[in-house]
Protein backbone atom coordinates (compact mmCIF):
# COMPACT_ATOMS: atom_id res chain seq x y z
CA UNK A 1 0.00 0.00 0.00
CA UNK A 2 1.19 3.40 -0.81
CA UNK A 3 0.37 6.33 1.18
CA UNK A 4 0.69 10.30 0.88
CA UNK A 5 -0.26 13.51 2.73
CA UNK A 6 -2.34 14.07 -0.20
CA UNK A 7 -5.53 13.58 0.18
CA UNK A 8 -6.75 11.12 -3.02
CA UNK A 9 -10.03 9.91 -3.73
CA UNK A 10 -10.24 6.83 -5.51
CA UNK A 11 -11.51 8.26 -8.69
CA UNK A 12 -8.65 10.81 -8.94
CA UNK A 13 -7.09 10.21 -12.38
CA UNK A 14 -3.83 11.71 -10.59
CA UNK A 15 -2.83 8.60 -7.49
CA UNK A 16 0.13 8.18 -6.12
CA UNK A 17 0.75 5.69 -8.53
CA UNK A 18 0.66 7.90 -11.73
CA UNK A 19 3.09 11.26 -10.57
CA UNK A 20 2.23 12.38 -14.46
CA UNK A 21 4.56 15.19 -15.47
CA UNK A 22 2.96 18.81 -17.40
CA UNK A 23 3.82 22.40 -17.36
CA UNK A 24 2.12 25.13 -15.54
CA UNK A 25 2.14 28.63 -14.48
CA UNK A 26 0.66 30.15 -11.46
CA UNK A 27 -2.52 31.93 -12.64
CA UNK A 28 -1.26 34.82 -9.94
CA UNK A 29 2.07 34.98 -12.23
CA UNK A 30 4.62 33.41 -12.77
CA UNK A 31 6.97 31.59 -15.17
CA UNK A 32 5.94 28.67 -16.73
CA UNK A 33 7.78 25.38 -15.09
CA UNK A 34 7.49 21.89 -14.79
CA UNK A 35 5.24 20.39 -12.40
CA UNK A 36 4.02 16.79 -11.01
CA UNK A 37 0.02 16.42 -10.84
CA UNK A 38 -1.34 14.60 -7.64
CA UNK A 39 -4.44 14.52 -6.53
CA UNK A 40 -6.20 18.13 -6.83
CA UNK A 41 -2.79 19.48 -6.77
CA UNK A 42 0.53 19.84 -8.59
CA UNK A 43 3.86 19.43 -7.14
CA UNK A 44 6.72 22.66 -8.48
CA UNK A 45 9.37 20.35 -9.89
CA UNK A 46 11.66 23.80 -9.72
CA UNK A 47 11.22 24.23 -5.87
CA UNK A 48 12.08 20.26 -5.68
CA UNK A 49 15.12 20.37 -7.61
CA UNK A 50 16.34 24.20 -5.44
CA UNK A 51 15.78 21.99 -2.66
CA UNK A 52 18.26 19.10 -4.34
CA UNK A 53 15.69 16.48 -2.97
CA UNK A 54 16.65 13.76 -6.00
CA UNK A 55 18.85 10.61 -4.66
CA UNK A 56 20.55 11.29 -7.61
CA UNK A 57 23.53 13.94 -7.96
CA UNK A 58 23.14 14.16 -12.00
CA UNK A 59 19.20 14.74 -11.53
CA UNK A 60 20.30 17.80 -8.89
CA UNK A 61 22.85 18.86 -10.74
CA UNK A 62 20.48 19.08 -14.15
CA UNK A 63 19.21 22.07 -15.38
CA UNK A 64 16.16 19.75 -16.74
CA UNK A 65 13.91 21.03 -14.24
CA UNK A 66 14.61 24.78 -14.69
CA UNK A 67 13.05 24.41 -18.13
CA UNK A 68 9.88 25.69 -19.68
CA UNK A 69 9.27 22.50 -21.33
CA UNK A 70 10.14 18.97 -20.87
CA UNK A 71 12.45 18.13 -23.28
CA UNK A 72 15.52 18.23 -21.57
CA UNK A 73 14.08 16.06 -18.65
CA UNK A 74 12.84 13.29 -21.18
CA UNK A 75 16.00 13.04 -23.12
CA UNK A 76 17.86 11.62 -19.68
CA UNK A 77 16.55 8.43 -20.63
CA UNK A 78 14.65 5.83 -18.54
CA UNK A 79 17.50 5.11 -15.63
CA UNK A 80 16.88 9.09 -14.64
CA UNK A 81 13.35 8.77 -14.98
CA UNK A 82 13.13 6.18 -12.56
CA UNK A 83 15.47 7.68 -10.33
CA UNK A 84 13.53 11.21 -10.30
CA UNK A 85 10.01 8.73 -10.24
CA UNK A 86 11.18 7.16 -6.66
CA UNK A 87 12.67 10.71 -4.94
CA UNK A 88 9.07 12.16 -6.09
CA UNK A 89 6.96 9.44 -4.68
CA UNK A 90 9.46 9.27 -1.51
CA UNK A 91 8.87 13.29 -0.66
CA UNK A 92 5.42 12.82 -0.86
CA UNK A 93 5.31 10.16 1.93
CA UNK A 94 3.83 11.11 5.23
CA UNK A 95 6.79 12.57 7.38
CA UNK A 96 8.88 13.00 4.32
CA UNK A 97 10.97 16.86 4.03
CA UNK A 98 7.75 18.48 2.07
CA UNK A 99 5.26 17.00 4.73
CA UNK A 100 4.95 20.51 6.84
CA UNK A 101 3.25 23.66 6.33
CA UNK A 102 5.48 25.66 5.14
CA UNK A 103 6.51 23.46 2.04
CA UNK A 104 2.99 23.23 1.15
CA UNK A 105 2.96 26.97 0.76
CA UNK A 106 6.02 26.73 -0.91
CA UNK A 107 6.12 23.65 -3.44
CA UNK A 108 2.41 23.12 -4.01
CA UNK A 109 -0.39 24.34 -5.92
CA UNK A 110 -3.87 23.68 -6.46
CA UNK A 111 -4.74 22.68 -9.64
CA UNK A 112 -7.60 24.73 -10.12
CA UNK A 113 -4.73 27.47 -9.48
CA UNK A 114 -2.62 27.04 -12.36
CA UNK A 115 -2.92 27.41 -16.11
CA UNK A 116 -1.54 24.73 -18.33
CA UNK A 117 0.87 25.26 -21.24
CA UNK A 118 2.49 22.68 -23.66
CA UNK A 119 4.73 19.99 -22.04
CA UNK A 120 7.25 19.54 -24.27
CA UNK A 121 8.25 21.47 -27.69
CA UNK A 122 7.30 18.98 -30.41
CA UNK A 123 9.64 19.14 -33.40
CA UNK A 124 7.76 16.54 -35.48
CA UNK A 125 4.13 15.23 -35.24
CA UNK A 126 3.79 11.73 -36.96
CA UNK A 127 0.07 10.48 -36.79
CA UNK A 128 -0.64 6.87 -37.65
CA UNK A 129 -3.53 4.95 -38.50
CA UNK A 130 -3.29 1.75 -36.37
CA UNK A 131 -6.87 0.94 -35.32
CA UNK A 132 -8.01 -1.79 -37.61
CA UNK A 133 -11.83 -1.02 -36.85
CA UNK A 134 -11.40 2.56 -37.78
CA UNK A 135 -9.59 1.90 -41.17
CA UNK A 136 -11.93 -0.99 -41.78
CA UNK A 137 -14.91 1.36 -41.39
CA UNK A 138 -13.55 4.44 -43.23
CA UNK A 139 -12.11 1.80 -46.09
CA UNK A 140 -16.13 0.37 -45.81
CA UNK A 141 -17.54 4.11 -46.47
CA UNK A 142 -15.02 5.69 -48.99
CA UNK A 143 -14.93 2.30 -51.24
CA UNK A 144 -16.45 -0.82 -50.12
CA UNK A 145 -16.82 -3.82 -47.47
CA UNK A 146 -14.85 -5.97 -49.62
CA UNK A 147 -11.47 -3.55 -50.58
CA UNK A 148 -11.73 -2.00 -47.34
CA UNK A 149 -8.47 -2.33 -45.76
CA UNK A 150 -6.08 -1.35 -48.27
CA UNK A 151 -3.12 -4.65 -48.96
CA UNK A 152 -0.30 -2.84 -46.45
CA UNK A 153 -2.41 -2.18 -43.93
CA UNK A 154 -1.71 -5.53 -42.09
CA UNK A 155 1.77 -5.74 -42.95
CA UNK A 156 2.71 -1.92 -41.85
CA UNK A 157 1.84 0.84 -39.72
CA UNK A 158 0.13 3.18 -41.72
CA UNK A 159 1.18 6.60 -41.40
CA UNK A 160 1.80 10.70 -42.43
CA UNK A 161 4.02 13.26 -41.43
CA UNK A 162 1.62 15.99 -39.79
CA UNK A 163 2.32 19.17 -38.52
CA UNK A 164 3.83 20.07 -35.48
CA UNK A 165 3.00 24.21 -35.23
CA UNK A 166 -0.60 23.23 -34.94
CA UNK A 167 0.22 21.01 -31.83
CA UNK A 168 -2.27 22.97 -28.87
CA UNK A 169 -3.26 22.42 -25.21
CA UNK A 170 -6.59 21.35 -24.48
CA UNK A 171 -8.62 24.40 -23.71
CA UNK A 172 -7.30 26.16 -27.13
CA UNK A 173 -10.38 27.44 -29.15
CA UNK A 174 -10.69 25.49 -32.67
CA UNK A 175 -11.83 27.92 -35.39
CA UNK A 176 -13.60 26.06 -38.27
CA UNK A 177 -10.92 26.28 -41.42
CA UNK A 178 -11.52 26.88 -44.86
CA UNK A 179 -10.78 25.32 -47.77
CA UNK A 180 -11.97 23.46 -51.52
CA UNK A 181 -14.53 20.96 -51.40
CA UNK A 182 -16.73 19.03 -53.92
CA UNK A 183 -20.59 18.04 -53.05
CA UNK A 184 -20.96 14.24 -53.75
CA UNK A 185 -19.75 13.04 -57.38
CA UNK A 186 -18.77 16.39 -58.30
CA UNK A 187 -14.98 16.98 -59.24
CA UNK A 188 -15.58 21.50 -59.30
CA UNK A 189 -14.88 22.44 -56.22
CA UNK A 190 -16.08 25.35 -53.95
CA UNK A 191 -14.48 27.35 -51.59
CA UNK A 192 -16.21 27.83 -48.46
CA UNK A 193 -16.03 26.85 -44.51
CA UNK A 194 -15.89 22.89 -43.95
CA UNK A 195 -19.41 21.69 -43.12
CA UNK A 196 -18.24 18.40 -41.54
CA UNK A 197 -15.65 19.21 -39.02
CA UNK A 198 -14.80 16.38 -36.70
CA UNK A 199 -12.59 14.82 -33.62
CA UNK A 200 -10.56 11.51 -33.49
CA UNK A 201 -9.92 10.01 -30.50
CA UNK A 202 -6.14 8.90 -30.52
CA UNK A 203 -3.50 8.59 -28.00
CA UNK A 204 -0.10 9.98 -28.88
CA UNK A 205 3.38 9.08 -26.86
CA UNK A 206 6.17 11.20 -26.87
CA UNK A 207 9.43 10.35 -27.62
CA UNK A 208 12.57 10.39 -24.70
CA UNK A 209 16.11 9.74 -25.90
CA UNK A 210 16.42 10.26 -30.04
CA UNK A 211 18.05 7.95 -32.70
CA UNK A 212 21.10 8.96 -34.63
CA UNK A 213 20.21 9.82 -38.01
CA UNK A 214 20.35 7.30 -40.22
CA UNK A 215 20.53 4.52 -37.18
CA UNK A 216 17.23 2.46 -36.77
CA UNK A 217 15.57 1.29 -33.43
CA UNK A 218 15.13 -2.02 -33.23
CA UNK A 219 11.38 -3.13 -31.88
CA UNK A 220 13.44 -4.74 -28.70
CA UNK A 221 14.87 -0.97 -28.20
CA UNK A 222 11.75 1.05 -28.82
CA UNK A 223 10.24 1.60 -25.10
CA UNK A 224 13.92 3.15 -23.93
CA UNK A 225 12.87 5.81 -26.93
CA UNK A 226 9.05 6.16 -24.98
CA UNK A 227 8.99 8.66 -22.57
CA UNK A 228 4.73 8.64 -21.94
CA UNK A 229 1.66 9.54 -23.24
CA UNK A 230 -0.98 12.00 -23.37
CA UNK A 231 -4.55 12.24 -24.81
CA UNK A 232 -4.70 13.57 -28.44
CA UNK A 233 -7.63 14.76 -30.21
CA UNK A 234 -6.72 14.66 -34.49
CA UNK A 235 -9.30 17.56 -35.22
CA UNK A 236 -10.73 16.43 -38.72
CA UNK A 237 -12.58 18.33 -41.63
CA UNK A 238 -14.18 15.75 -43.65
CA UNK A 239 -15.33 17.28 -46.68
CA UNK A 240 -12.05 19.17 -46.92
CA UNK A 241 -10.42 15.57 -46.54
CA UNK A 242 -12.00 13.13 -49.03
CA UNK A 243 -11.79 16.08 -52.01
CA UNK A 244 -7.60 16.46 -51.49
CA UNK A 245 -6.50 12.95 -49.86
CA UNK A 246 -5.75 11.32 -52.86
CA UNK A 247 -2.95 10.29 -53.60
CA UNK A 248 -0.43 12.13 -51.01
CA UNK A 249 -3.11 11.53 -47.72
CA UNK A 250 -4.39 14.46 -45.54
CA UNK A 251 -3.12 18.09 -45.59
CA UNK A 252 -5.08 20.97 -45.19
CA UNK A 253 -8.40 18.70 -43.58
CA UNK A 254 -5.96 18.07 -40.43
CA UNK A 255 -2.76 20.78 -40.52
CA UNK A 256 -5.17 23.77 -38.68
CA UNK A 257 -5.23 22.01 -35.10
CA UNK A 258 -4.62 19.23 -33.04
CA UNK A 259 -5.23 19.37 -29.57
CA UNK A 260 -3.24 17.35 -26.20
CA UNK A 261 -3.91 16.79 -22.55
CA UNK A 262 -1.24 18.41 -20.43
CA UNK A 263 -0.24 15.78 -17.98
CA UNK A 264 1.89 13.08 -20.00
CA UNK A 265 1.39 9.91 -18.29
CA UNK A 266 5.05 7.52 -18.08
CA UNK A 267 4.99 4.06 -18.88
CA UNK A 268 6.75 3.35 -15.99
CA UNK A 269 3.39 4.36 -14.54
CA UNK A 270 1.00 2.36 -17.09
CA UNK A 271 3.43 -0.86 -16.34
CA UNK A 272 0.60 -2.63 -13.93
CA UNK A 273 -1.91 -2.10 -16.93
CA UNK A 274 -0.40 -3.95 -19.66
CA UNK A 275 -1.93 -6.65 -21.62
CA UNK A 276 -1.80 -8.32 -24.99
CA UNK A 277 -3.20 -6.55 -27.97
CA UNK A 278 -4.75 -7.98 -30.69
CA UNK A 279 -3.95 -11.38 -32.34
CA UNK A 280 -1.75 -10.37 -35.62
CA UNK A 281 -2.15 -12.36 -38.52
CA UNK A 282 -0.25 -12.50 -41.34
CA UNK A 283 2.75 -12.30 -38.77
CA UNK A 284 4.77 -9.12 -39.24
CA UNK A 285 8.12 -9.08 -41.04
CA UNK A 286 10.76 -9.72 -38.39
CA UNK A 287 11.47 -5.71 -37.73
CA UNK A 288 8.07 -5.55 -36.76
CA UNK A 289 8.10 -8.80 -34.86
CA UNK A 290 8.05 -8.26 -30.84
CA UNK A 291 8.25 -11.10 -28.03
CA UNK A 292 4.64 -10.21 -27.70
CA UNK A 293 2.09 -7.48 -29.17
CA UNK A 294 2.14 -5.52 -25.53
CA UNK A 295 0.46 -2.35 -24.87
CA UNK A 296 -2.06 -0.77 -22.22
CA UNK A 297 -5.74 -1.25 -20.85
CA UNK A 298 -6.69 2.09 -21.05
CA UNK A 299 -11.00 2.79 -21.07
CA UNK A 300 -11.63 5.92 -22.83
CA UNK A 301 -14.59 8.72 -22.96
CA UNK A 302 -15.59 11.00 -25.89
CA UNK A 303 -18.17 13.71 -24.47
CA UNK A 304 -19.98 16.34 -26.20
CA UNK A 305 -21.27 19.46 -25.04
CA UNK A 306 -23.30 22.21 -27.28
CA UNK A 307 -23.73 25.54 -25.84
CA UNK A 308 -27.57 24.60 -24.74
CA UNK A 309 -26.54 21.82 -22.42
CA UNK A 310 -25.45 21.95 -18.95
CA UNK A 311 -23.67 19.06 -19.01
CA UNK A 312 -21.28 16.68 -21.12
CA UNK A 313 -22.93 13.72 -23.11
CA UNK A 314 -21.03 10.75 -23.62
CA UNK A 315 -20.87 9.79 -27.03
CA UNK A 316 -18.38 6.73 -27.29
CA UNK A 317 -16.52 4.25 -24.97
CA UNK A 318 -12.85 3.09 -26.32
CA UNK A 319 -9.73 1.25 -25.11
CA UNK A 320 -6.31 1.81 -26.09
CA UNK A 321 -5.79 -2.17 -26.31
CA UNK A 322 -7.62 -2.48 -29.22
CA UNK A 323 -5.12 -0.86 -31.68
CA UNK A 324 -4.04 -3.79 -33.55
CA UNK A 325 -0.49 -1.62 -34.48
CA UNK A 326 1.61 -1.46 -30.84
CA UNK A 327 3.93 1.95 -30.32
CA UNK A 328 7.11 -0.09 -30.57
CA UNK A 329 6.08 -1.49 -33.72
CA UNK A 330 5.44 2.47 -34.96
CA UNK A 331 8.26 3.43 -33.56
CA UNK A 332 10.74 0.58 -35.24
CA UNK A 333 8.75 1.42 -38.87
CA UNK A 334 9.03 5.11 -38.50
CA UNK A 335 13.31 4.77 -37.70
CA UNK A 336 13.96 1.66 -39.98
CA UNK A 337 14.42 3.83 -42.94
CA UNK A 338 17.09 5.69 -40.32
CA UNK A 339 14.96 8.65 -40.15
CA UNK A 340 15.66 10.28 -36.37
CA UNK A 341 13.24 11.20 -34.04
CA UNK A 342 14.33 13.58 -31.45
CA UNK A 343 13.29 14.37 -27.64
CA UNK A 344 9.85 15.55 -27.50
CA UNK A 345 8.56 14.59 -31.27
CA UNK A 346 4.92 13.27 -30.82
CA UNK A 347 3.91 9.74 -32.76
CA UNK A 348 -0.13 9.73 -32.36
CA UNK A 349 -1.89 6.29 -32.85
CA UNK A 350 -4.45 7.26 -35.11
CA UNK A 351 -8.42 7.22 -34.64
CA UNK A 352 -8.84 4.01 -31.59
CA UNK A 353 -12.15 2.61 -32.62
CA UNK A 354 -13.56 -0.39 -30.86
CA UNK A 355 -15.70 -3.34 -32.37
CA UNK A 356 -19.17 -2.00 -31.46
CA UNK A 357 -20.41 1.16 -32.34
CA UNK A 358 -21.02 2.81 -29.11
CA UNK A 359 -16.86 2.25 -29.25
CA UNK A 360 -16.25 4.29 -32.49
CA UNK A 361 -13.60 7.55 -32.14
CA UNK A 362 -15.08 9.95 -34.74
CA UNK A 363 -18.39 11.62 -35.68
CA UNK A 364 -17.75 10.44 -39.43
CA UNK A 365 -18.02 6.62 -37.97
CA UNK A 366 -20.81 7.50 -35.30
CA UNK A 367 -22.83 9.07 -37.20
CA UNK A 368 -22.01 6.47 -40.26
CA UNK A 369 -21.08 9.28 -42.83
CA UNK A 370 -24.13 11.77 -41.68
CA UNK A 371 -26.66 8.66 -42.13
CA UNK A 372 -27.63 8.09 -38.37
CA UNK A 373 -27.68 11.53 -36.70
CA UNK A 374 -26.55 11.38 -32.98
CA UNK A 375 -29.50 12.81 -30.76
CA UNK A 376 -28.03 15.38 -28.11
CA UNK A 377 -29.77 16.17 -24.57
CA UNK A 378 -30.78 19.66 -25.84
CA UNK A 379 -33.17 18.14 -28.26
CA UNK A 380 -30.89 18.98 -31.30
CA UNK A 381 -28.66 16.28 -33.33
CA UNK A 382 -25.24 16.13 -34.94
CA UNK A 383 -23.58 14.51 -38.02
CA UNK A 384 -20.68 16.55 -37.75
CA UNK A 385 -19.32 19.30 -35.19
CA UNK A 386 -21.29 22.35 -34.88
CA UNK A 387 -20.23 25.90 -34.18
CA UNK A 388 -20.01 26.27 -29.79
CA UNK A 389 -19.75 22.63 -29.83
CA UNK A 390 -17.10 21.47 -27.56
CA UNK A 391 -15.11 17.97 -27.45
CA UNK A 392 -14.12 16.10 -23.79
CA UNK A 393 -11.82 13.16 -24.44
CA UNK A 394 -11.05 11.53 -20.82
CA UNK A 395 -9.35 8.30 -20.46
CA UNK A 396 -7.84 6.42 -17.39
CA UNK A 397 -6.34 3.01 -16.15
CA UNK A 398 -8.36 1.61 -13.41
CA UNK A 399 -5.67 -0.34 -10.82
CA UNK A 400 -7.17 -2.28 -7.58
CA UNK A 401 -8.55 1.25 -5.26
CA UNK A 402 -6.95 3.46 -7.23
CA UNK A 403 -6.34 5.63 -11.11
CA UNK A 404 -4.04 6.68 -13.37
CA UNK A 405 -5.49 9.05 -15.69
CA UNK A 406 -4.73 11.38 -18.25
CA UNK A 407 -6.98 14.10 -17.33
CA UNK A 408 -9.20 15.53 -20.48
CA UNK A 409 -8.14 17.21 -23.48
CA UNK A 410 -11.08 19.81 -24.40
CA UNK A 411 -11.86 22.16 -27.00
CA UNK A 412 -14.71 24.37 -28.12
CA UNK A 413 -15.30 24.71 -32.15
CA UNK A 414 -15.55 28.54 -33.22
CA UNK A 415 -17.43 30.35 -36.25
CA UNK A 416 -14.53 30.54 -38.74
CA UNK A 417 -12.43 33.74 -38.93
CA UNK A 418 -13.54 36.29 -41.74
CA UNK A 419 -11.17 36.43 -44.67
CA UNK A 420 -10.22 38.91 -46.87
CA UNK A 421 -9.14 37.65 -50.53
MN1 LIG B 1 -5.67 11.09 -37.05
Amino acid sequence: MQTTFIPIPPDSHFSIQNLPYGVFSPREGGEPRIGVAVGDVVLDMRVFHDLALFDDDLLNNSNAFNEPTLNSFMALGRDKWRAARSAIKQQLQPGSFLDNESMRQLAFFRQADVIMHLPVAIGDYTDFYSSREHATNVGTMFRAAENALMPNWLHLPVGYHGRASSVVISGTPIARPHGQTVRGDSTTPEFGTSRLMDFELEMGFLIGPGNEFGRPVSVKEAWNHIFGLVLVNDWSARDIQKWEYQPLGPFNAKNFATSISPWVVTLEALEPFLVNGPQQDPEPLPYLRGKSNRTYNIALEVQLQSTQMTEPHTICRSNFKYLYWNMCQQLAHHTITGCNLRPGDLLASGTISGPTPDAYGSMLELTWRGTKPIDLPDGTTRKFLADGDTVIMTGYAQGDGYRVGFGEVTGQIQPAVSLTI
